[in-house]
């Protein structure tokens, strides 16, 4: 036990303070406040606005634009993310995104990945943070186009007195305008914050361990539309950890995910572009592959005997050849175009012809979905 405790790498006081005392301070002043006074309407409205602005500059900002470049924004787009992100509170971006990279890299590994989640819930929430791990060290290596971000570089020379400004400048004066100082202070100040620390912290401990993994089961993370509702639509974590350079993380339209919406808002005002979407294709196949397994898991609990099971067992088989048959004609098809185009024989019709033939493959992988679904839904669980 002493050994042990010996062993543990130092507090980082900076990380540990804040994320210490920022809660406290919001359970004992907004109740006690609360108490002798009255919220005002602009004081809820300061915590919803600034909760937006902040919660959406780290998952349209940080994440998915500088972490991820999964797009291009204008710079007045940036400065704007680079701002309301400082509030937020979750160091500099250059630290944060570098440090995300990490984490999509060595994802579930516990010596590498900074926030780990097979190092259990606190851990991977906010444990993390408190200390100086070795997995957690910075290290810029990842992010040579960081370094070079003007934006990027000022937010980290000037942090702290960005945050101060962006955390109780800001607060203050919307409160004063408003007419409410103390309100504001402790809903669009205080509250906001703590706030915007954990709902943005489920993104790495409850969204790799509770969901559903449609894509990939090789990692821990998950999709669950229920954490989408209030991280701006990251809780599609399954899809963004295996096609992470996608804009989107919900890609079906239904699929709530403010963060995808906001983006190509911004293309279509001219102000993003480049925006990135992983090929339906590899999506397809990636979800036939789940599938698949899933299928054959459930058959394999059937005890044998079953006067269904080598029906079953033999449509499964059949699908298994046809999927391996799709998936030869493809890269076929991707091979003839490849070797056209680099030749620069391609016409416009020729294009086009090779566009609707990958279409029709597409179409017939949704197709096999959609059968394969079925007959799982057959076999008893
Ligand atoms: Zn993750
Ligand atoms: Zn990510």
């Amino acid at each position: 036990m002493h050994a042990d405790r010996a062993s543990r790498p130092p507090i980082n006081w900076y990380g540990a303070v804040v994320l210490a005392v920022t809660p406290l301070l919001a359970m004992i002043l907004i109740p006690l406040y609360a108490w002798a006074n009255d919220f005002t309407t602009a004081a809820w409205v300061s915590f919803v606005v600034l909760s937006i602005l902040n919660g959406m500059s780290i998952t349209g900002g940080y994440h998915r634009l500088w972490a991820h470049r999964a797009y291009e924004a204008h710079w007045s787009v940036k400065v704007f993310f680079m701002l309301f992100g400082t509030m937020a509170l979750q160091n500099s971006i250059l630290v944060w995104a570098s440090g995300h990279r990490t984490h999509h890299r060595h994802i579930d590994d516990d010596d590498k990945d900074p926030y780990s989640a097979g190092r259990g819930f606190w851990f991977s929430h906010i444990g993390w943070m408190l200390r100086q791990y070795e997995s957690g060290k910075d290290d810029f290596r990842n992010a040579p186009d960081l370094l070079n971000d003007p934006i990027v570089m000022f937010q980290h020379r000037y942090y702290v007195p960005l945050a101060v400004v962006m955390n109780l400048g800001v607060p203050a004066l919307i409160g004063y305008l408003a007419g409410d100082m103390a309100g504001v202070l402790l809903l669009g100040g205080l509250l906001r914050l703590v706030w915007s620390h954990h709902t943005t912290f489920f993104i790495n401990s409850l969204a790799h361990m509770w969901g559903t993994r449609p894509y990939t089961d090789e990692n821990s993370a998950r999709d669950n539309p229920v954490l989408a509702l209030f991280t701006y639509g990251e809780g599609y974590h399954n899809y963004h950890h295996i096609f992470q350079y996608d804009y989107r993380n919900g890609i079906r339209w239904y699929q709530f995910d403010p963060t995808k919406w906001l983006i190509f808002s911004l293309s279509v005002l001219g102000l993003a572009r480049n925006l990135k979407r992983c090929p339906e294709f590899a999506i397809e196949k990636a979800r036939l592959t789940m599938q698949f397994k899933q299928a054959e898991a459930k058959l394999a609990r059937k005890t044998a005997g079953h006067a269904q099971l080598e029906a079953w067992k033999q449509r499964l088989a059949q699908e298994s050849e046809h999927f391996a048959q799709v998936m030869q004609e493809w890269s076929a098809l991707k091979e003839a175009w490849y070797a056209e185009k680099k030749q620069q024989l391609l016409q416009k019709w020729e294009e086009a012809s090779f566009r609707t033939r990958f279409q029709e493959i597409e179409y017939r992988l949704k197709m096999q979905r959609k059968r394969l679904r079925l007959l799982t839904a057959q076999v008893p669980a």
